[in-house]
């Protein structure tokens, strides 16, 4: 593989919300390759965060149908998608799961880089507009903005990109005086929340590095993790553990695989079926 297998490159970042941004530098003085926007995309017909339109494909389906389309407008070969899923659980918090795919329309191949981190809760649900200034405040503003929604005569009513108080505020009054409460959350699209940013700025980064990378065996870019192997052995009894004892190095293209230890780790026997059923 040369060196730099993307160099003079154009790379089609397949988003309406700004994203290209984050991947342009890590692109240009990784690879030497320009990321471009794929101008006039509609990417919210894969579904929105608000579910004002539902999402209906897998996270890494959603991400390659955007890819795909970035290539179709573009004409380029080579497209950038990600996507992302915020999964609440119970109290304040939720993890977010960011997924990177690379498209090569000339090798045939996809790569995929992903990052789970916690964040603050999606959404609160509030009845009265200092409630709901409070959870504005909770979810980021006026860092990050939110969006406000609820349900009026069957319909839902949404309003999105809000940020300072005063304006907060407002739509809170006018979709309280709608509807029985309201319903506030982040608002997650990329232009709108530098905590997705930042994780889409690092995905990039990875990417990037990975593409420098070639396949031992067929010599395609992109050489990096795309599984994990549990069974750390437990620090008392030795038995296999649902801890992870190996990171699975793959190619995109050829299929070829390898296991990385991740070093002579031990699992506490607090997480051991067999010590701690
Ligand atoms: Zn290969
Ligand atoms: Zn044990």
């Amino acid at each position: 593989m040369s060196p730099r297998p993307y160099s003079g490159a154009r790379v089609a970042y397949g988003t309406m919300h700004g994203k290209e941004a984050t991947a342009r530098a890590p692109f240009q003085h990784r690879l030497g390759a320009q990321v471009v926007a794929a101008d006039g995309i509609d990417t919210d017909r894969f579904g929105t965060f608000t579910g004002t339109v539902p999402r209906l494909l897998a996270p890494a389906d959603a991400a390659a149908a955007k890819a795909a389309l970035a290539m179709e407008i573009t004409g380029q070969p080579f497209a950038l998608a990600s996507e992302a899923t915020y999964l609440a659980d119970f109290g304040p918090f939720a993890d977010h799961h960011e997924l990177l795919l690379f498209q090569d329309g000339v090798r045939g191949m996809t790569v995929v880089e992903s990052a789970m981190t916690r964040v603050a809760s999606p959404f609160s649900d509030v009845g009265s507009v200092p409630e709901g200034l409070a959870a504005a405040a909770r979810l980021g503003a006026p860092d990050a903005a939110v969006t406000i929604s609820t349900l009026a005569d069957g319909a839902a009513v949404h309003r999105g990109g809000l940020r300072d108080r005063a304006a907060i505020a407002d739509v809170l009054e006018e979709l309280l005086s709608l509807g029985t409460g309201a319903r506030i959350q982040r608002d997650r699209r990329a232009f709108a929340d530098p905590d997705r940013r930042a994780v889409l700025a690092d995905l990039a980064d990875r990417m990037a590095d990975r593409l420098t990378r070639p396949c031992p065996a067929c010599d395609a870019p992109g050489w990096g993790v795309v599984d994990v192997e549990r069974g750390l052995p437990c620090a008392v009894c030795g038995s296999p553990t649902r801890g992870i004892r190996a990171d699975v190095l793959g190619c995109g293209r050829c299929g070829e695989r390898a296991s990385r230890p991740r070093g002579a780790l031990r699992m506490s026997a607090d997480r051991c079926d067999v010590c701690n059923p």
